[in-house]
């Protein structure tokens, strides 16, 4: 299959619509990361989005919406709460989960009886649901396992051949994956941290939403039973080995010269990831720096680790998902001179 590279034209645009509409796959900007997309209420084509992704068929997409009223197609109920969400927050980098409509097939949602739906920011997202007048699933354009992209080149590196096109529109803003909110029972859970935090939700509701426990797990626990099926797997891994140093803020900073040294002695390419405390940067271009190195030809990234609080509790979901939790934690350092 050849895959059109479509720049964003408005006549562009109205090609990657009509190849939705008849069932085709294409990938999209948006303002956290590039989907693929296809019509989400067609489930012959939303089956050819597993296929192309190497993705689990129980691993649900997110289906984007360019206008409110299009919820009435997708969800069973909409809570006041989650009306107060909406209007909050979309359009904008987060999903709500809400119970379906029977008309949505069942392989969009990955076999479950509830929805994930997003109304995203970015105008060419926005633009390409309305011209196909039909809600589009679209999880992230990447291989299965891979980082998530972040701008075209990354979608094709994974994806050219395999689908039908690629609007070719620039690099995302957020960078990271939207916050997943799942609002089917009274207590709002969020199920994948994202740009918009926990703190950011509860300055807009009465009760006080949670996390889904397993966010704080490590999936070798016999506990953990990610609410969100997508969360289970291997996810965002490079090539690179990769390991995160976490601990004490003096010793990180020997402990990755130390690392460094030896893995070099021993004939490495290594390169560090080091965003200090700029959590929006390190959202916005982890998943590029990581396809970046891999690009590089290097062996191991070393990565200091982010404080795990707000957006950086976010961008630390990914970098240990991605480090496939090869985590180095370093002790409080002696001060040698009280003793
Ligand atoms: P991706 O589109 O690759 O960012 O993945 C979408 C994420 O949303 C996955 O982690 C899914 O498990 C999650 N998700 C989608 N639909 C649902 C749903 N109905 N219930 C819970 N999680 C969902
Ligand atoms: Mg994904």
């Amino acid at each position: 299959m050849i895959t059109k590279k479509l720049d964003t034209t408005k006549e562009n645009i109205e090609i990657a619509a009509q190849i939705i509409r008849s069932g085709g796959l294409v990938a999209f900007p948006t303002e956290t990361v590039y989907g693929l997309g296809a019509d989400a209420l067609n489930e012959t084509a939303t089956g050819k989005i597993y296929a192309a992704k190497g993705r689990p068929s129980d691993n649900p997409m997110i289906v984007h919406i360019s206008d409110i009223k299009e919820l009435e197609l997708l969800a069973e109920e909409v809570s006041s709460t989650a009306k107060t969400l909406m209007e909050a927050f979309w359009p904008g980098p987060i999903t709500f989960v809400l119970k379906k409509k029977e008309n949505v097939p069942s392989i969009t949602t990955g076999g479950l009886n509830t929805v994930a739906v997003r109304m995203p920011s970015d105008e060419i997202a926005r633009e390409l649901i309305k011209k196909s007048k039909t809600p589009i699933a679209a999880p992230s354009a990447n291989l299965s396992g891979k980082p998530s992209p972040t701008t075209a080149m990354d979608v094709l590196e994974d994806m050219d051949g395999r689908i039908d096109a690629v609007i070719m529109g620039e690099p995302c803003l957020v960078g990271i994956e939207s916050t997943v909110l799942d609002l089917t029972s009274d207590i709002p859970v969020i199920l994948r941290p994202g740009y918009i935090t926990k703190e950011d939700i509860d300055k807009v509701i009465e009760v006080k939403t949670e996390f889904d426990g397993s966010l704080f797990m490590k999936p070798s626990n016999e506990e953990f039973k990610p609410k969100s099926p997508g969360m289970k797997y291997k996810h965002y891994a490079p090539k690179a080995e990769f390991k995160i140093i976490t601990g004490n803020i003096k010793g990180i900073s020997k402990a990755i010269e130390e690392l460094k040294e030896k893995a070099e002695n021993e004939g490495n390419k290594v390169e560090v990831l080091y965003y200090g405390e700029d959590s929006e940067k390190a959202a916005k271009t982890f998943f590029a720096d990581l396809r970046r190195l891999d690009r590089d030809g290097v062996d191991l990234i070393i990565a200091a680790s982010l404080k795990p609080e707000g957006l950086g509790f976010s961008v630390m979901n990914r970098m240990m998902k991605s480090a496939g939790y090869d985590i180095i934690y370093v002790e409080e350092e002696k001060d040698d001179s009280i003793s």
